[in-house]
């Protein structure tokens, strides 16, 4: 379909307004001038890009009726995310209410303290008008009744990435998409929010925030998120220091507690505790607010990674079901691995601090018998049923694609950079798919908008994505080593990887914590009231060989109580081999279990720098840019 020749007349336009806030309901009007002559179909996307489970969002749409040229119109249900219009031979007019009471960054939130919603949870797909512009009218709420002389909600304004059309910035008015591809990925935050503002390499960034936080240190945010975004535009291009966006949005809620991110292509909406936020006066580097900037710096780099460079099959989206990639290891690993590592190079953080981070990253990944059962690349394909609906059993099956992933990226760029001497590096790996993939993926004439329509423009570039066998070939091309063995282990197999090795090179120590033994049930536990339920029982440990289980609630050891905070006290009266009996209820029934206690056996290692070999911590040097 050329859009030029018809996109003056035939566009998919909303509004959207905020109808009823302790309702949490949004009214949104769908208009569409030239409908399918065969009857329009509609439909909800099953999921978020991002957040890789079926969330069915089309349950939340509370009514919705039709009309053609202002006469009512039949709506015929086909599935749990689809509609059909009847005929219509005039303008088509669907209005809907979504319930939109869910606080996370996945999907949709209103009451009187502020609105946000994903395109994902409002805005119905117009099968067949993908391609087209769609414009978005944003209405305020309306004026309580009775309350003439003071609106509340006079002072709400709007933060978005997307591009106003008849809307001044940070107004209500109309905004505008070219396509539903970029509607659904550029979120929407009403309220009265506290707005943060800086540029980096010359593109106009902010954040938003939601929620109260007393104290903010905004200058100290500016000035932190611009080395990191700096940071990150330089990495992907060095020599223009171009960002992909003209400008870019942070929304962030901040509650009592809270954490959470999801990447879109000029924005990220971000879920945060309020005590992780900078306080004014106190210029300590808190690990709350550490872990905030790597939220921060991880959804940011996602601009490039996943949102541009994509795997082949999110080459369109299919928005109805799961979409299977073998990938994620590379598209969440791999941006977890340069979170942290944009703090270290941006100076943020030390060196010190990073290989603790690393360590830590490291002894978790160890602690779960699953990354011994499962791949990264098993876990990124299984996403949809495992990794994002973990339960009791997911450390002894589940291995992350994030933190495995991340070590990961981890072994690959230590290893290019001893094996060519310094001269390449994983960054080189990034800057090739960038240039390759990522940096025209939504210019490329047609684009995205051509895949949507089935057909691709001869001889013009087209928006196209990763595919496995691509990244093998990739990483040999750009590193100029043999790579493919060391590929399969990491990315296919299920050993451990050879992280101290390749650590050695670069002048750091992986060594092993050699601590005193102490006595362990090898269980992760839940606080229940005063209760202290087993949340998982881990393979191997003192409590699956006594035969306790996930969900068993422990009463006593040697006929003392245990509760939800004395587990650890109890313990520490006894050494490693001691055998204990275990009273625990399971369901309703009383259960008596002799366990033999066992040292917490699960590896733990501490990473630190060394000065030698002198080549080796100049090679670290260049990696991580730190000065002597
Ligand atoms: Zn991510």
């Amino acid at each position: 379909m050329a859009r030029s020749s018809k996109a003056s007349t035939d566009l998919v336009h909303y509004s959207i307004r905020p109808a009823d806030l302790a309702l949490h309901l949004f009214e949104v009007t769908l208009a569409i001038a030239s409908p399918d002559p065969e009857g329009q179909v509609v439909s909800l996307p099953a999921w978020i890009p991002g957040s890789y489970m079926i969330r069915e969002f089309a349950r939340n749409i509370v009514q919705i009726r039709a009309e053609c040229d202002g006469r009512k119109l039949k709506l015929t249900k086909l599935d749990k995310h689809s509609w059909r219009a009847a005929r219509c031979d005039g303008a088509l007019t669907l209005t809907y209410q979504v319930y939109a009471w869910d606080l996370s960054v996945r999907a949709a939130h209103l009451d009187q303290t502020h609105g946000f919603f994903n395109g994902t949870s409002t805005f119905l797909q117009v099968h067949g008008k993908e391609a087209l512009p769609h414009v978005v009218e944003i209405l305020p709420p309306e004026p309580v009744p009775g309350t003439d002389d003071h609106h509340p909600y006079a002072n709400w304004r709007v933060a978005t990435s997307l591009r106003e059309l008849k809307a001044r910035r940070h107004r209500f008015g109309s905004y505008v998409a070219d396509d539903y591809d970029e509607l659904i990925d550029h979120p929407v935050e009403m309220g009265e929010f506290t707005l943060i503002r800086f540029d980096a390499h010359r593109v106009p960034h902010e954040m938003a925030i939601t929620g109260r936080v007393p104290n903010l240190d905004t200058a100290r945010l500016a000035a932190d998120l611009k080395k990191i975004c700096e940071q990150q535009i330089a990495l992907f291009e060095p020599a223009t220091k171009r960002a992909p966006m003209d400008r870019y949005v942070f929304l962030t809620m901040a509650v009592g507690d809270g954490y959470g991110g999801l990447e879109h292509r000029a924005s990220t909406a971000l879920l945060c505790s309020r005590n992780d936020l900078p306080v004014k006066g106190q210029p300590a580097m808190s690990e709350g607010y550490r872990g905030f900037l790597g939220l921060c710096s991880h959804e940011y780099f996602h601009t490039w990674n996943v949102k541009r460079i994509k795997p082949a099959v999110f080459a369109p989206y299919d928005l109805r079901q799961e979409n299977y990639t073998p990938l994620l290891w590379l598209f969440e690993g791999f941006t977890s691995y340069y979170d942290d590592l944009v703090l270290v190079r941006a100076g943020l953080i030390d060196e010190k601090t990073y290989l603790g981070l690393l360590a830590k990253t490291l002894n978790g990944v160890l602690r779960g018998s699953g990354r011994l059962k499962q791949s990264v690349a098993e876990s990124s394909f299984d996403a949809w049923t495992k990794y994002y609906r973990q339960d009791e059993n997911a450390p002894n099956a589940v291995v992350s694609y994030y933190t495995k992933g991340s070590l990961v990226a981890l072994l690959l760029d230590l290893t290019i950079r001893a094996g060519s001497k310094g001269k390449r590096s994983l960054d080189d790996v990034m800057r090739a798919l960038w240039r390759r993939y990522g940096r025209d993926f939504y210019a490329a004439a047609g684009g995205i908008q051509d895949i949507h329509d089935g057909q691709r423009a001869k001889g013009k570039p087209h928006a196209r994505g990763v595919t496995d066998a691509d990244i093998d070939a990739l990483f040999d091309e750009i590193s100029g080593l043999s790579m493919k063995s060391l590929l399969d282990r990491a990315v296919r197999g299920t050993k451990d990887l050879p992280l101290a090795e390749a650590f050695d090179k670069l002048a750091v120590a992986m060594t092993p914590v050699t601590k005193p033994a102490k006595p362990s049930l090898a269980v992760r536990t839940r606080k229940e009231g005063r209760d202290c339920k087993l949340a998982s029982v881990h393979e191997g440990g003192a409590a699956h060989d006594a035969g306790l289980s996930s969900g068993d609630v422990l009463v006593a050891i040697d006929d003392l109580r245990v509760t939800a905070s004395n587990l650890d006290t109890l313990l520490s009266r006894y050494r490693v081999g001691d055998t204990v009996t275990l009273h625990a209820f399971r369901r309703d029934e009383l259960m008596r279990f002799s366990v033999v206690l066992k040292a917490d056996s699960a590896p733990q290692y501490t990473i630190e720098s060394r000065d030698k070999p002198i080549a080796g911590a100049k090679l670290r040097k260049a990696w991580l840019k730190v000065r002597d």
